[in-house]
């Protein structure tokens, strides 16, 4: 069964008074035939019950404001761990779709989802950021706070971005999703500067605890005429989570994944297994009661966020790597986010300091893929 657009489970449209005459909150309200409601600037949709028992029922109600806060911040990673030094452009918070795992569902702390509509600030602090880094190689991402497209089909936001991105040569947007919603990408001049990414886990994790996200198919479909539109593409195997069969379930993955996808287009593949904040796990347990994977044995990470023990971690991330290096172009970087040096060493056999730190590496990836879009092709 597909689930189709996850735009479509909004049912309830509001808008902040200060943005009601905003040109681009009008073209959204328009596109949506929604019923829309007006409310105080510093008023919240109203939705019945206590957090996070209305979390459900949120999701369905989507709030168009303003952004009082910065759009543009460096990823909120851990010293502890290597970290890509990924800059988040914050469009939103909340998600139409469920994934048990959501870490969304302790890190905010209203059922509803919210889109900023006051985008001119946005370009005009994206502005500020290039201007003032002009050196600095900037890999830009959407999806932390949101998934990067699964209200595409209402905003229209993406090609707005896009093209923004066009002709930076210093930069990369990465577009993040567990959707399909690529219809707005299509025939855009992005001039190379957009990935286009999506999550990936094991069959059974997808069809069991990503709810309401693509399948993996629809997914791959999806990379594959992106790829034809001439993007580039990321994978992320995250979070990757221990369940009876999972040696078999990312083998599948992977194996579907580079029969379907061209090798050479993939910039980056990441990798990352289950961690959380340990208010996440009751949260979860209460809204999916049948979900079972929190009941595992976790250790405190040194980011406080409970983890795998560091041998069922190896063991996991070895057999993936070893699978992906099967099929996967040898400029295509592939990274762990947030594991310690230790940790890369035992799987890989080198540290990011020995490859000259990892936005290096991924830098890298980015150049060379652009330099020679069909290097493998070119060797043969
Ligand atoms: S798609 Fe991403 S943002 Fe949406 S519920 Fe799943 S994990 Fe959360």
């Amino acid at each position: 069964m597909s689930y189709g657009d996850p735009a479509k489970y909004i049912t309830q449209l509001y808008v902040t008074e200060e943005c009601q005459q905003d040109t681009y909150a009008q073209e959204i309200i328009q596109r949506s035939k929604l019923p829309v409601r007006v409310i105080g600037d510093r008023q919240h949709p109203d939705i019945s019950g206590t957090y996070p028992e209305n979390l459900t029922q949120g999701k369905h109600h989507l709030l168009l404001c303003r952004n009082r806060g910065k759009f543009f911040k460096p990823c909120p990673a851990t010293w502890e761990y290597t970290c890509c030094e990924y800059q988040v452009l914050n469009i939103g918070m909340g998600c139409p779709m469920d994934c048990v795992y959501c870490i969304l569902q302790a890190y905010l702390n209203n059922p509803w989802i919210s889109f900023f509509v006051n985008i001119n600030e946005l370009f005009t602090e994206l502005d500020a950021a290039f201007a003032a880094k002009p050196q600095t190689f900037l890999r830009i991402g959407t999806g932390e706070f949101t998934d990067s497209l699964a209200l595409d089909s209402l905003t229209h936001f993406s090609p707005l971005l896009v093209k923004y991105m066009r002709d930076k040569q210093n930069a990369v947007l990465e577009l993040k999703s567990k959707s399909v919603v690529i219809d707005n990408l299509e025939g855009l001049e992005h001039g190379g500067r957009t990935i286009v990414a999506w999550s990936l886990n094991s069959p059974l994790i997808m069809e069991q605890e990503e709810i309401r996200t693509a399948s993996l198919e629809e997914r791959l479909a999806a990379a594959v005429r992106c790829a034809e539109w001439g993007y580039r593409l990321a994978f992320h195997f995250d979070p990757i989570i221990w369940h009876k069969g999972w040696q078999e379930g990312y083998r599948t993955t992977i194996q579907r994944l580079f029969a379907k996808v061209p090798a050479d287009c993939i910039a980056w593949i990441s990798l990352g297994a289950l961690r959380y904040l340990p208010a996440l796990q009751p949260i979860a347990a209460e809204r999916f009661p049948q979900s079972n994977f929190f009941y595992e044995e976790f250790v405190e990470g040194l980011d406080g966020k409970s983890r795998y023990f560091r041998s069922q971690r190896v063991e996991m991330y070895k057999l993936i790597v070893d699978e992906l290096a099967r099929f996967a172009d040898p400029r295509t970087c592939i990274y762990f986010c947030m594991e310690s040096e230790n940790i890369w060493k035992e799987v890989f056999g080198y540290t990011p300091t020995e490859r000259g730190s990892l936005p290096a590496m991924l830098d890298r990836s980015v150049c060379d893929m652009q330099e020679q879009p069909h290097a493998v092709a070119l060797n043969l």
